[in-house]
């Protein structure tokens, strides 16, 4: 437990350890968090298989995402791949396409870079401990132990910001969740919790009483089956936890794209590179530290190297748009480039095709807003 009387939970003392140095309240959590969770829990698709892959793929999924969003994504994914070896052979194209609109694309490279290496390197037998699960691209210590416990009943406690949010609360912890002690700490008490027999129930039953009962802003703490056990209850402290360290910074981003056209056909670039969106379609872009004005964007330099020797007249430009991603803002205008004939070199990393080849392109979620406004 962190020192008390410091910041937001000033004067507020830890509870009291038992004779293990336990918290003194964590006897009986275990059970009731599971009957809990058999009377309560959600009837979701990846709860009814046992099958590494397809909880692995849920498990992605899901990071990051609502369950009402990522379901549909699910069902697509197991519908296109249903088994790991059509996930290794599927381009990489067509997994970036069929992951459009979840964002945080890396996710998506990933499972794909590591379901070829299981079909092709482990004859498609995914791995079965947490250790050799963890070895996958992509896959964290969070995701190893959801995998190994529900797919190989491995006792490992997988530890997300449901499960931080509610041991922080029940158990008056007030280390960081954002720090390495946190992690540690945290990761530490879920493995003394874990229900060793059914390791698998316990992982979902936790997160799952996070995500509905022990929400981040109004918790049941009135229907709640551990309110007698809770110190945040107790103390009247339930908003003051979990306690973060750092501020996530965000910076703004200014975009400019040329939407270049010509009678039913467009110029789409490749994003390559180590940025946002990597390998997935845009426009050609000018990127400036602040919005400049329309005047002041055709002077510049990119915009006469990107339409150099091309004859065009200038179209709409668009409102901004404003788009956020965790650290990032991005305000980004178009410009539409009415071109007097189609490019036969459309340029560096871009491709010229017609309207209606469109949906076979994945694009960012930005771009798919300005196309289904602008079609
Ligand atoms: S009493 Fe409230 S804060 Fe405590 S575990 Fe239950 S829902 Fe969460």
């Amino acid at each position: 437990m962190g020192p008390p009387g410091k910041g937001p939970l000033k004067g507020v003392k830890s509870p009291k350890k038992d004779i293990f140095g336990l918290p003194g309240n964590m006897k009986g959590f275990s059970d009731k968090i599971i009957d809990w969770y058999q009377a309560n829990k959600r009837n979701l698709p990846w709860r009814r298989t046992t099958d590494p892959y397809y909880i692995w793929l849920s498990e992605v999924i899901l990071q990051q995402t609502r369950v009402d969003q990522g379901m549909s994504y699910y069902y697509k994914f197991i519908g296109a791949f249903p088994k790991i070896s059509d996930l290794a052979n599927a381009d990489e194209e067509e997994v970036l396409k069929l992951w459009q609109g979840l964002g945080y694309y890396s996710r998506a490279r990933n499972l794909h870079h590591s379901a070829k290496y299981v079909s092709h390197q482990l004859g498609n037998r995914f791995p079965s401990t947490y250790d050799t699960i963890l070895q996958l691209k992509g896959v964290g210590q969070y995701t190893a132990a959801a995998i190994s416990s529900i797919a190989f009943n491995e006792p490992k406690a997988a530890v997300d910001g449901n499960v931080y949010r509610v041991l922080s609360r029940v158990f008056g912890i007030r280390t960081p969740i954002d720090s390495g002690k946190g992690a540690k700490q945290f990761r530490e008490l879920a493995n003394k919790l874990i229900d060793r027999k059914q390791p698998g129930t316990f992982n979902q039953a936790l997160m799952e009483f996070g995500a509905t009962q022990c929400k981040p802003v109004n918790p049941a703490c009135d229907t709640c089956t551990l309110s007698v056990m809770c110190f945040a209850k107790e103390k009247k402290t339930v908003a003051k936890f979990p306690v973060k360290e750092k501020r996530t910074k965000s910076r703004n981003r200014y975009f400019d794209y040329l939407v270049m056209k010509h009678s039913g056909g467009m110029v789409l670039r490749k994003r390559a590179g180590k940025d946002i969106w990597q390998n997935l379609y845009d426009f050609p872009l000018i990127e400036t530290e602040k919005q400049l004005s329309e005047t002041k964007l055709i002077s510049t330099g990119p915009w006469k190297q990107l339409l150099s020797g091309k004859k065009f007249s200038l179209g709409k430009i668009s409102a901004t748009y404003t788009h956020v991603l965790s650290h990032q803002k991005i305000f980004a205008r178009f410009w539409e480039i009415q071109l007097k004939k189609p490019l036969a070199k459309p340029g560096q990393d871009c491709v010229w095709i017609k309207k209606s080849e469109l949906s076979r392109y994945a694009v960012p979620r930005l771009i798919d807003r300005y196309l289904r406004s602008d079609l």
